[in-house]
């Protein structure tokens, strides 16, 4: 059994009293920050946490880069753009720090955790003084004190894969959260680099998640999402004495608590016992994301993801048969190394008879340092095109075939926002199975459950009308 570090109380204590302290400096200066984050939910997560801290050490937020006094980008590194997108933000912030010698600019995220990465960044781009990985949040307060002191600094350490509770957070939304239960990935799927710049996998204790839900409840968030990079997995690391089942029952009595998210899924550990939860769990959303990442076997068993086609269609089938309102939503790579027309043809064959409300389609990146970079039979960039070009137009018809089952179908919508259109404000958001939904009304009700009868089609979207609020 293994049992995940935390950081100590104390730690994060010397912390905020480093904060307290530059707040004192900050606040009167009316310093600012802006922050850019890309990649997953995981980083718009760890943003919120930074953004918790600035916020506690006196820095305001600025509506853009020029305005800011601090500039952080939260990277990604899952596909290769990322990087030269990254390159390309940093570098035309030059002239910036030229005319504004006192910004701090600063990178973070998972880029950062790759071998080499802070250091050739440090070297390339002078005007940079602050890198930091996943695992470190918890000391940006200190990092902040001592790039304000004039040193340029890269703290990516490794060995500080332990989990850190009750940092402070700045949530935007004040009717969705995202909720780490987990942090890190065991799985090492050939083709991913989240393993080895994530670190192991780790699962947060089950009090804790119960008490941040129970905090976010109470300041009036109805749904949750709960995060990992494979839910299915909490509690394998033999830390929290739970399972992921027992997890959503355990927290699904929260007070005020109307929906419960979760992602992502792997179907390797989506048990019976999960797909029970989800069936008889009134507060637990009928949709699961459901990476597929290829509908043939092979592939499925190069990319190491330990389950066949024929599994992943048993999950979804008994799921149907648990909960008939299900939707499942995916990822699917294409362009895999060795992934002949055949192969290709097995993932358009599993999309059409699937038919997933949306999926997340992208063409295989090589990724330094994972084993499917170094498999012989790499696909040319055309032909990845081509076929994500093919899945694309394919999973399209499939979201407007899913539409139209719509019809005439009514429930509670949480309102997510609004878009003005000429003289008629049109508002969107979510059936609990995390269909969009659009349709006329006032922007006053904004963040609260109305009931919405799906009227029509448009191609991607569900058009509908207000029944009650
Ligand atoms: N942990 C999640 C899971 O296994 O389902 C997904 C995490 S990953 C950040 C999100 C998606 O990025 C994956 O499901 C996969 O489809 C895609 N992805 C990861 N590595 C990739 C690569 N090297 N090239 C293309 N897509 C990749
Ligand atoms: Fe990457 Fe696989 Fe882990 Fe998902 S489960 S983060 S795809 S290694």
């Amino acid at each position: 059994m293994r049992t995940s570090r935390y950081i100590p109380e104390t730690e994060l204590e010397m912390q905020r009293r480093i904060a307290g302290e530059l707040n004192r400096e900050i606040e009167p200066r009316g310093l600012r920050f802006y922050i850019e984050t890309f990649g997953c939910q995981m980083n718009v997560r760890d943003s919120e946490t930074l953004k918790g801290w600035m916020y506690e050490m006196g820095y305001s937020e600025a509506t853009d880069k020029e305005n800011a006094d601090l500039i952080l980008f939260n990277t990604c590194c899952v596909r290769d753009h990322a990087e030269k997108r990254l390159m390309g933000n940093i570098g035309a912030l030059k002239e910036l720090k030229d005319e504004k010698p006192g910004l701090i600019i600063g990178i973070c995220g998972c880029m950062m955790q790759q071998e080499g990465m802070a250091k050739k960044l440090l070297k390339r781009f002078p005007h940079v003084s602050l890198i930091f990985g996943t695992n470190v949040l918890y000391r940006f307060p200190e990092m902040i004190r001592t790039v304000m002191n004039g040193e340029r600094i890269a703290v990516t350490d490794r060995a500080e894969d332990a989990i850190a509770e009750d940092l402070p957070k700045m949530r935007d939304n004040p009717r969705s959260a995202f909720v780490n239960i987990m942090y890190g990935c065991d799985n090492f799927c050939s083709y991913c680099i989240v393993p080895y710049v994530r670190g192991r996998e780790r699962s947060r204790r089950p009090e804790d998640v119960r008490k941040e839900i129970v905090s976010l409840a109470e300041s009036g968030i109805t749904e949750i999402t709960l995060l990992g990079q494979n839910v299915n997995s909490y509690g394998n690391d033999g830390t929290t004495g739970m399972t992921f089942a027992e997890l959503l029952r355990y927290v699904s009595d929260v007070s005020g608590l109307k929906r419960i998210r979760f992602m992502s899924s792997h179907p390797k550990d989506l048990t019976e016992e999960v797909m029970q939860a989800i069936a008889s769990l009134p507060n637990v959303c009928h949709h699961v994301h459901l990476p597929l990442q290829s509908g043939n076997t092979d592939i499925l068993k190069r990319m190491n993801r330990k389950y066949t086609r024929e599994q992943y269609l048993s999950i979804v089938n008994r799921l149907r048969e648990l909960v008939p309102d299900i939707e499942f939503t995916t990822d699917i790579i294409v362009g895999f190394p060795g992934e002949s027309e055949e192969a290709f043809m097995d993932t358009m064959s599993f999309v059409e008879e699937v038919g997933f409300a949306a999926a997340f389609t992208f063409a295989y990146s090589p990724r330094q340092g994972t084993v499917a970079a170094k498999m012989e039979d790499q696909i040319p960039e055309s032909v990845k095109k081509r076929r994500l070009q093919e899945l694309n137009e394919l999973q399209a018809r499939k979201t407007v075939e899913n539409n139209e089952k719509y019809i005439g179908h009514c429930g509670e919508v949480l309102v997510e926002g609004c878009d003005f259109r000429g003289t008629e404000t049109m508002l969107y958001g979510k059936y609990q199975n995390f269909k969009m939904v659009y349709f006329p009304g006032s922007p006053d009700l904004l963040n609260r459950y109305v009931c919405v009868r799906v009227t029509k089609t448009n191609k991607n979207s569900l058009l509908g009308e207000m029944i009650h609020a």
